[in-house]
């Protein structure tokens, strides 16, 4: 079997969506995603110009072949948009072969290992009031898991916390909207936030909570210590993790579990929070982390060192991937693409916020 064609579509369905769909000479064709949220004609462009021209006439079952070539062939390894070109390849090579060999492509990376995978939900609310009927809501649709954010007094926009009724997103159209952080009113206020759920919702439900990098080591410690109580499923981006050493301060601190990585692109990122068992759950995504390839390598360590996975599945993640609560028995990913449906919705440019402290200092989003 060889390649003869990739294309990317992009397209915008209220979000945009970057996915590569590459076809063989035997009619099977494969899907990959490749949506870097903010960023996304960056990864169509290096797929476009740099990637696709090296990969057309290639066996398609050269996963690993072909993973190294667009990786250690490049000469510029690693960051966000290199990765989620390389994983674009690689998903949509691994669809290929299990449409192939007519099987799930999780068969050909060790088989099922449980029966369902467990999901949260997203409650926010403006206020904590908000919040814990948002959780109710949640937990009435059959959530076992579910993510609290909260805003809190004094602070006009907060992480995680939607403006309108609805689905959290973040991104949005003309330049980057800009938001406003108060460490100290968040830190005054989170743990009430916690005490108040499990206090109306008892023990049963998992509870998580992201601070999306918004802490020093310190402060995420004191959170985290804070929040012990309430038994938190994780506490998840507690610190910016360019600084996996920061993680050990956190480490030293609580036993609030600990969960990192949806930035993270490659094993390198979070090599050190491993093999010190700094944290619990590791959050790198198929899409920007190299795809099935590289993350299976990264699982498979990040295992020894009983640090589990939990990948990120926000909903700047193409629908293609998201949502398998259950393993579906169809070939490949089982899944496909409306290319005519997808052409109605034209890219937008949108772009993520930025944060900035209450006197204007730029802070981490
Ligand atoms: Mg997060």
């Amino acid at each position: 079997m060889k390649i003869t064609r990739a294309t990317v579509n992009i397209t915008s369905p209220g979000r945009n969506f970057v996915t590569l769909k590459i076809e063989t000479d035997e009619g099977i064709y494969g899907l990959g995603d490749g949506t870097l949220n903010g960023r996304e004609l960056a990864v169509a462009s290096y797929l476009t110009e740099h990637v696709i021209p090296c990969i057309v006439g290639r066996d398609p079952f050269q996963t690993e072949d072909i993973w190294q070539y667009l990786y250690r062939g490049a000469y510029w390894r690693r960051g966000p948009v290199t990765m989620a070109a390389i994983a674009a390849v690689d998903v949509a090579l691994w669809d290929i072969k299990g449409k192939a060999l007519q099987t799930p492509v999780y068969n050909l990376l060790g088989g099922k290992s449980r029966e369902g995978v467990l999901v949260y939900g997203h409650a926010n609310g403006k206020d904590i009031e908000q919040a814990l009927e948002d959780v109710a809501r949640l937990k009435e649709l059959g959530f076992k898991a579910i993510r609290v954010q909260s805003g809190f007094p004094g602070l006009a926009t907060t992480y995680g916390v939607s403006k309108k009724p609805g689905k959290y997103e973040p991104a949005e159209r003309g330049l980057p909207p800009e938001n406003e952080w108060s460490t100290e009113v968040y830190l005054r206020h989170a743990p009430e936030l916690f005490k108040r759920v499990r206090e109306t919702f008892g023990e049963e439900l998992h509870l998580l909570h992201d601070c999306h990098h918004r802490l020093t080591p310190i402060e995420a410690a004191r959170l985290g210590k804070e929040l012990e109580p309430y038994h938190l499923l994780w506490m998840e981006d507690p610190t910016p993790a360019e600084l996996q050493e920061g993680f050990r301060v956190i480490r030293e601190h609580t036993t609030t579990p600990i969960a990192v990585g949806e930035v993270f692109n490659s094993i390198w990122d979070a090599h050190d929070l491993i093999r010190n068992q700094w944290i619990d759950y590791l959050r790198m995504t198929i899409v920007h982390g190299g795809g099935f390839t590289h993350l299976k390598k990264t699982a498979d360590f990040a295992a020894l060192y009983q640090v589990r996975t939990g990948f990120h599945g926000a909903t700047d993640l193409s629908p293609v991937e998201d949502g398998h609560m259950y393993p579906g028995d169809a070939p490949g990913l089982g899944v496909g693409l409306d290319e005519k449906l997808a052409a109605k919705y034209p890219y937008q440019r949108t772009y993520l916020p930025i944060n900035r402290k209450l006197d204007g200092t730029l802070t981490d989003w």
